[in-house]
């Protein structure tokens, strides 16, 4: 009876477990049904979907994104214009996104670039033959790089190295008109008149001409730091025509106190004035700046204003 019981109920539960997994079978197959058509939305959908993702992608975006993974180089002195893809790569720079890196560097004009510049073996060999060169300090060891003797402290230029330079730029200037005191260039009338330049760190100014034919340079004005520029306030132009007028002392000295009498006797002032005047209208236009040319025709008038004593 008991089997039988056992039996009958294992009967009526193998019943009941048939007619549940008929019912959840049924269920799932239901649920499958309605289930099915669903993957034909998606097949429409994405299509606008993807509509969507592109189009914001192929702008900010995908730019907001660059910014965070790229590096950004702007601003030393390299214009990255191809740059690789990946994370950690730089940002690709043009002239309007880093104008400090990528702009044309035909703005720099030829003289401000020569004293970006060393001089050659070769210059020095000659302005060290055409000149006597020295000073009453002792000079530091001689080294150059990009135009500037890294030996010396910041803000102090070599003033060996500044006359190097000032004789360079001197020998780079082709006038286009001779100048008024000589036919010569203003390099070849320079060497003929003078034999050696000499660095005086004692004396307050500059003059001419101890020894014989040696002009004196006071030591602020050869190698302070404006020397490394064309004209910045003062500048290199301002010693070549420092340079120049104590040179003219060898042929005449002054003829009106510390002025002269007028431009015709072609002394030292007029002769700086005119250099200045040179300077400005008779070089080649890529030479120097627009305000630097204006800063010299400024001190031009200034000197006819103020340096003679019989205007005509
Ligand atoms: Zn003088």
């Amino acid at each position: 009876m008991r089997w039988r019981c056992s039996h009958d109920g294992t009967m009526n539960n193998k019943l009941l477990i048939s007619i549940i997994i008929f019912i959840i079978f049924t269920i799932i197959l239901i649920s499958g049904c309605i289930h099915e058509p669903k993957p034909n939305p998606p097949i429409t959908q994405p299509k606008s979907d993807l509509n969507q993702l592109q189009k914001p992608d192929n702008e900010q975006p995908k730019n907001k994104e660059k910014l965070e993974t790229c590096k950004d180089l702007c601003g030393d002195g390299i214009c990255q214009e191809i740059v690789c893809q990946a994370i950690g790569c730089p940002c690709a720079e043009t002239e309007e996104s880093c104008p400090q890196d990528c702009a044309v560097e035909e703005n720099i004009p030829l003289l401000d670039n020569m004293l970006q510049d060393c001089p050659t073996q070769e210059e020095i060999s000659r302005f060290e033959h055409d000149f006597n060169i020295s000073s009453d300090e002792a000079f530091v060891e001689y080294s150059c790089a990009n135009g500037i003797n890294p030996n010396y402290p910041s803000g102090k230029l070599d003033p060996r190295l500044t006359l190097y330079q000032m004789l360079r730029l001197m020998n780079a200037l082709e006038f286009s008109k001779p100048l008024p005191w000589t036919d010569k260039s203003l390099y070849d009338w320079f060497k003929g008149n003078i034999k050696g330049i000499y660095i005086n760190n004692s004396s307050e100014y500059s003059f001419c001409c101890d020894p014989e034919r040696v002009i004196n340079l006071k030591g602020e004005v050869v190698g302070a730091s404006y020397d490394a520029n064309w004209v910045m306030g003062a500048g290199m132009a301002y010693l070549i025509v420092l340079a120049i007028h104590e040179a003219r002392h060898i042929d005449v000295g002054h003829t009106c106190g510390s002025n002269d009498n007028n431009l015709d006797e072609l002394g030292a002032w007029a002769i700086q004035y005119y250099l200045e005047y040179w300077l400005v209208n008779y070089l080649p236009s890529n030479y120097q700046t627009q305000n630097e040319k204006e800063n010299l025709a400024s001190d031009a008038e200034y000197i006819l204003h103020t340096r003679f004593c019989n205007t005509n």
